[in-house]
């Protein structure tokens, strides 16, 4: 999830999912309640709720959650490397991942993007998960090919609405594909994990704020890197600052830990008496478009076990 405010990234809460909330007043968090967003998303089993929120809950799910979903995708990569499924060990898994843009315009066709526009963010898409944007960054291995752009008209879809029932009336592609809808809402974006592709494959996807693309109008956020912070959740990564101050943190030892969602670019930022700067510069932070630059090396050994383990 990514929130999408003039001068302020709130942490939304989200179940199943990771978004970034758009705060319309300055300063003042209005992250959507959790109820509102659960209800937005599908209603998933026992064990879980997606969490979040505002101040010092930091986590897109609870600790044990997240414990369940490491041991749970260990044991599947342990099952998976004994039946010589994946890459060797040592190595990292590497794809070309084909991606679906839904459109989803209004009933009158506002909310439109470019051909152009869709080009760009798959560019945008290759360039961050390549590594291209920093000396310190990691090329993830995985790339990115426009599948195929399908443009909808209608007014609820468009904001948003009826999430669950437009995303499986439109999904397409199997576990590897990546869905993106373009929409019109309160956040800049909202991904699912890919451990709940499984229970529910036809929501699978992110759905990203349209403004946001190359060229949009969502002043700080509109290079296209809403679209690479989603889908880095849609390959397994937590927010840089889930856990907030703890060694546990959001599961890669590289990204130092943060206490909170950074706003802007605020160059040596230190808010954990833990080693390492705040990860501003991370993807799965919450910094402007321009002030991101990089996955880390740990990031990209996340993405390739998580992907050897749900959508290879
Ligand atoms: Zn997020």
């Amino acid at each position: 999830m990514r929130s999408f405010t003039p001068s302020l990234r709130v942490l939304a809460v989200t179940l199943a999912g990771a978004a970034l909330v758009f705060s319309p007043v300055g300063g003042q968090a209005t992250a959507k309640a959790p109820a509102a967003e659960k209800a937005d998303c599908f209603v998933p089993p026992a064990g879980s709720a997606a969490k979040g929120g505002r101040g010092a809950d930091t986590r897109d799910m609870s600790v044990a959650e997240q414990k369940a979903i490491e041991a749970r995708t260990a044991q599947l990569l342990k099952a998976k490397a004994a039946r010589g499924v994946g890459v060797p060990q040592g190595a990292l898994a590497a794809a070309t991942v084909p991606v679906y843009i839904n459109v989803m315009r209004d009933a009158a066709g506002n909310g439109d993007v470019t051909d152009t526009q869709i080009s760009q963010q798959i560019a945008v898409l290759n360039k961050t998960f390549g590594g291209q944007e920093s000396s310190a960054a990691a090329n993830t291995g995985f790339t990115f090919t426009l599948a195929g752009t399908f443009r909808y008209n209608n007014t609820n879809w468009h904001h948003d609405k009826q999430s669950s029932t437009y995303r499986k009336q439109t999904r397409k592609g199997g576990k590897n594909a990546l869905n993106i809808w373009l929409v019109d809402f309160s956040y800049l974006g909202i991904a699912t994990f890919p451990w709940d592709y499984s229970r529910n494959p036809g929501i699978d996807g992110i759905r990203v704020q349209y403004t946001s693309l190359p060229g949009g109008s969502a002043t700080n956020y509109n290079l296209g890197e809403t679209a690479t912070h989603e889908a880095g959740h849609w390959f397994g990564l937590y927010h840089t600052f889930q856990g907030g101050c703890t060694s546990t943190n959001d599961e890669v030892s590289d990204t130092p830990a943060q206490s909170s969602s950074t706003n802007g670019c605020p160059e040596g930022r230190d808010s954990c008496s833990l080693p390492g700067l705040d990860p501003i510069h991370n993807y799965m932070d919450y910094s402007y478009d321009s002030c991101y630059n990089q996955f880390t090396p740990g990031q990209s050994t996340r993405i390739s076990n998580m992907w050897t383990a749900y959508r290879a």
